[in-house]
């Protein structure tokens, strides 16, 4: 894992993984993750135990390398040999698996949902496996090699696709200002770590930006 930290950026930013678990790695290689410790040192009130094993303080290099649920994790994967992180094939299922582990936390924290180690990196990898077949399946060709133009995605693929196999989905264009919550929803999922889902209750992320739809 240190080997992994000490040069992480070209790494991360060519991971064929979803963007915002590139953005996790940034923040988890920055040491921007508010973790316990973190938390801590600026003096936020908060109980300091793992959420996995419960006995050691919560820390990055705690929850990702030293926690015995975590060695667990890497031992199932296969991954517990440092090299093994530097393997074109390994380091997205690393760097998925610790996504994997924060977004437990995030589970634990929010909605005491118990950790679950296989469900944990049962829904890390098919989250992978998911996004690697959407990402795939939509990639969109270009005319001549190198020249980078773009051209309209055949019939029968893209979004509208993808969205007419969710059912009730609909698009529509609207003015750019008329739009100003689907831009805040997009920039505040570059700024997450974890999944988020909101049913009853709106985030408060949203609420200025509806109510100054709902007063225009
Ligand atoms: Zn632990």
């Amino acid at each position: 894992m240190e080997t992994a930290i000490a040069q992480p950026w070209s790494k991360i930013w060519n991971l064929h993984v979803p963007p915002k678990v590139k953005c996790f790695c940034w923040q988890l290689a920055s040491a921007f993750l508010p973790t316990r410790d973190a938390l801590a040192a600026k003096r936020v009130a908060y109980a300091l135990d793992c959420h996995m094993c419960r006995v050691e303080a919560e820390s990055a290099i705690h929850l990702f390398a030293y926690c015995v649920e975590a060695r667990r994790i890497w031992n199932n994967l296969g991954l517990l040999q440092l090299s093994a992180y530097t393997d074109v094939d390994s380091l997205p299922k690393f760097v998925l698996a610790c996504w994997g582990i924060w977004t437990s936390r995030h589970d634990n924290v929010w909605r005491e949902c118990a950790f679950d180690s296989p469900l944990m990196v049962q829904r890390a990898l098919s989250f992978l496996d998911s996004w690697r077949m959407a990402n795939d399946t939509l990639t969109v060709p270009v005319v001549g090699e190198g020249t980078g133009r773009w051209m309209r995605p055949q019939a029968g693929s893209g979004v509208k696709e993808l969205a007419s196999q969710i059912g009730d989905v609909n698009f529509r264009f609207v003015k750019r200002s008329a739009n100003c919550a689907a831009h805040t929803v997009a920039r505040e999922a570059f700024s997450v770590s974890g999944c988020g889902e909101w049913f009853d209750t709106l985030p408060s992320f949203l609420v200025s930006v509806l109510d100054s739809d709902l007063m225009n």
